[in-house]
């Protein structure tokens, strides 16, 4: 039995597969499935309408064309899982489908629509997609892989390259550490390398072991402080700190005691600790670098020493220094020398010239001129200072010769010696006058010595005595000048000894008046407390006031009276001898005491030394008192002297 339309419309529609029928030009949907509707996503009101109206979202898609490429051609379309976005629930679907657009022919052979047979296989297509991509992914997992194995395999070359290097480097290490040692070795100073974590000595040279006096087995692999303990203390804190810090620590001439060889010496060492880092940055050693600069130092100080005991020579000499140079007539002073010429510092020799005392201006060209020869200059001139007073002043100098022999500078020195030729010219004048002093006695003593010879043979009563009286009187007044010579030098000598006892003051007043001799003609008056006793050298003292009466008698012959008077002021007793004489002029008081002066203020030729009162003071400080005047012109002098009042 042939199957009806119903039956095979019930065929159609039940088939799990869409199936649908399109049907003439306009392409209208005339059979559809329920297959067909559910891959559409569409109901049952899509049939008969045209294909674009029932399915609008595929327009841009190949499927109408396709349908009516088979219309036209008659030629079947087959595809496999072919692409469809269909609008489902208002939402593009994208589905896969393998299907098959067949030609539908009427009994006539003509084309009157499209049949599609159609299996839905987007589950299939989108597992297939899964596998694809998951492919894919095992692909590209793959071909990383094989990347990562490549690279791997590039580091690992890289790895053997590094390790050649390695191996290398260690060598070239080794090999610059060597020559480091053998740098350390050689070296022209001394050096030490101390590890910086435990302070053992890696490397030390023999300067070093020189320097610290020390045997290579006492330091060498031991800590630095157990080798040489004894710069520990001042040295082991600066070391740890440049260690701490990684600064490097620098001394100059260091003083250190070291001790060398067992024995402890002062040396002075210019050092450096300077730190050594490791690849990281730390300080992994410290490299001690030093020189022993002792023999440098101590020439040095000697020279110093030299020269300040120069320095202190000079200035206690008071001597001005000078350099003067041929060449270039530089003359360069100390302001001593300055001083001594009577100038400001900066001179020139032409400036020094000026200064000479017209007599003497051509000692100085005859000086050099000499010194060109002999080598020395030695010379004294007076100088001419400011308002016309006269300076002495000595020369000395040595003339340096450059190597042709020509006179090249001279280094010399100037004393002044005003006052020492002033004392020269004391003592000159002195001898004169003691010899003169002692010639008036003698011609005396002589002449009455001469007549008495002659009255040998004749003596006559009258006449006999007073001779005699005579030359007694020369020949104390030469004793008198012979023991004022001699106490001089004594004193000059410090030889004058003391020999102190208690006695009355009034007492050896009175005696030392008598002693002049001349009592006759001169009257003494004395007062004051005269009960008081001193304890001193009597004999001196008497001798202290026999001067102060025989310069009252010598000085002021009109006063008759010469007034004496003894004080007790508690810690001392005063002594005056008082004349009414003309006084002494106020400017001559101060140098009255010295050795050789004479005031000689009468304008008269009085005989003297210059010596009495000189003494007198001497005498005077030596027992611990004082000795003075006070004088008034025309109205006479008071001469005292005070002894300390002692237990
Ligand atoms: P001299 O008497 O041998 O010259 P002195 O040392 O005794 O030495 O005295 C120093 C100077 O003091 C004297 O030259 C004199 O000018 C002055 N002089 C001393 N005593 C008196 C006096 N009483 N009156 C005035 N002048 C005096």
């Amino acid at each position: 039995m042939i199957p009806n339309n119903e039956i095979l419309a019930g065929l159609i529609e039940g088939s799990p597969y869409p199936i649908f029928l399109i049907l003439g030009d306009d392409l209208i949907v005339a059979v559809a499935n329920a297959a067909t509707l559910k891959a559409w996503g569409k109901d049952k009101s899509v049939v008969g309408k045209s294909f674009s109206e029932a399915l609008p979202e595929l327009k841009d898609q190949p499927f109408e064309s396709l349908l009516r490429q088979v219309m036209a051609t008659g030629e079947p379309y087959y595809a496999v899982n072919d692409r469809a976005d269909f609008l489902i629930d208002g939402q593009i679907k994208v589905s896969y489908f393998t299907f098959s657009y067949q030609p539908l022919k009427d009994a006539n052979g003509h084309i009157i629509g499209v049949v599609c047979y159609a299996t839905d296989v987007t589950g299939l297509v989108e597992s297939a997609e899964k596998i694809k991509e998951l492919g894919e992914q095992a692909l590209l997992m793959n071909a990383q892989l094989a990347s990562n194995n490549r690279k791997l395999e590039a580091f690992n070359e890289e790895l053997a390259t590094i390790n050649e290097e390695l191996t290398e480097s260690n060598h070239l290490l080794e090999l610059s550490e060597a020559r480091f040692k053998n740098l350390i070795l050689q070296a022209p100073f001394a050096i030490c390398v101390i590890s910086a974590n435990n302070l053992i000595v890696t490397a030390v040279n023999a300067r070093y072991l020189e320097l610290v006096g020390k045997k290579r087995e006492q330091l060498d692999g031991a800590s630095i402080w157990a080798g040489v303990p004894e710069a520990a203390e001042l040295y082991a804190p600066i070391m740890q700190e440049v260690i701490r810090s990684g600064i490097a620590y620098s001394a100059k001439e260091a003083k250190v005691t070291l001790i060398r060889n067992g024995r402890p010496e002062q040396v002075f060492i210019d050092f450096t600790y300077e730190p050594v880092f490791d690849v990281s940055g730390n300080v992994s050693a410290v490299m001690v670098v030093g020189i022993d600069v002792s023999e440098k130092v101590n020439a040095r100080k000697a020279i110093e020493e030299v020269e300040e005991r120069i320095r202190l020579a000079v200035e206690a000499a008071d001597i001005g220094t000078y350099e003067y140079r041929f060449s270039t007539d530089d003359f360069v002073a100390s302001e001593r020398f300055s001083e001594i010429i009577g100038l400001k510092s900066g001179l020139t020799r032409k400036d020094l010239v000026d200064q000479y005392h017209p007599e003497d201006k051509k000692l100085s060209d005859q000086a050099l001129a000499e010194a060109k020869t002999t080598g020395r200059i030695l010379y004294e001139a007076r100088l001419l200072h400011q308002g016309g007073m006269v300076k002495w002043v000595r020369f000395q100098a040595k003339v340096y010769f450059d190597e042709n022999g020509q006179p090249e500078r001279t280094l010399g020195t100037a004393i002044d010696i005003t006052q020492h030729k002033a004392l020269q010219q004391q003592k000159d004048d002195f001898i004169s006058i003691a010899s003169h002093e002692l010639k008036t006695p003698i011609t005396s003593l002589k002449a009455s010595l001469q007549l008495i010879t002659k009255l040998k043979e004749h003596p006559n009563q009258a006449v006999f005595p007073k001779l005699l009286d005579q030359a007694t009187r020369s020949m104390n007044k030469i004793s008198e000048l012979v023991d004022d010579l001699l106490n001089v030098s004594k004193m000059n000598q410090g030889q004058i000894e003391l020999k102190k006892s208690r006695f009355k003051v009034a007492d050896m007043l009175e005696r030392a008046f008598s002693h002049i001799g001349e009592t006759s003609k001169y009257s003494l008056v004395l007062e004051g407390d005269l009960q008081e006793s001193a304890f001193a050298d009597e004999h001196r003292i008497e001798q202290v006031v026999v001067n102060l009466v025989n310069n009252a008698i010598k000085y002021a012959p009109e006063s008759h009276s010469i007034f004496m008077s003894i004080k007790n002021e508690g810690e001392a007793i005063k002594i005056t001898v008082r004349d009414t004489g003309p006084g002494i002029p106020p400017d001559k008081i101060p140098q009255l005491f010295d050795r050789y002066y004479r005031a000689d203020a009468s304008g008269k030729q009085i005989s003297g030394l210059g010596l009495g009162l000189y003494i007198s003071a001497e005498i005077v400080e030596r027992h611990g008192g004082q000795i003075g005047v006070d004088s008034v012109l025309g109205a006479g002098s008071s001469f005292w002297f005070t002894l300390p009042m002692l237990s």
